[in-house]
């Protein structure tokens, strides 16, 4: 599990800014939480994964690549992946919780990806930790 995770680390950073600079208060990696998410705040009710798109299969993404080799085996493997994903959504959904997916790609823009946060967390009513200093 945790391997799954640990690739990606300038997405990570860019999405704790993202979420920093909306004011939001966080603890990263949350083991006790389903599916570990990257980033979560349980009073607020929220938790974010950073996914990367081979990994965890981004649809329709162009990193989201087959090898070539051991095509049997990594089809099998990333199967997996997508389904513990979706399970560890449903998971937290059961519990409350909003559960946001930010995929690899996506954190190059960070306007953008401040902008698709921000509109989670108004539509889902999820006020800031901490007044914004700018
Ligand atoms: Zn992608």
């Amino acid at each position: 599990m945790r391997s799954i995770r640990r690739e990606g680390t300038s997405a990570e950073l860019a999405v704790g800014r993202a979420l920093r600079s909306l004011g939001q208060r966080y603890r990263k990696n949350v083991r006790t939480l389903p599916g570990s998410p990257d980033f979560a705040n349980r009073t607020k009710k929220w938790a974010v994964f950073v996914n990367g798109c081979f990994w965890h299969r981004h649809t329709a993404c162009v990193r989201a690549t087959i090898p070539k080799t051991n095509k049997e085996f990594w089809l099998d493997k990333l199967a997996r992946n997508r389904k513990r994903d979706a399970k560890a959504i449903r998971s937290l959904r059961a519990l409350g919780m909003t559960a946001i997916v930010v995929w690899e790609c996506e954190t190059g823009d960070e306007p953008e990806l401040r902008k698709r946060l921000l509109d989670v967390f108004e539509a889902r009513g999820i006020g800031m930790s901490q007044p914004v200093d700018h």
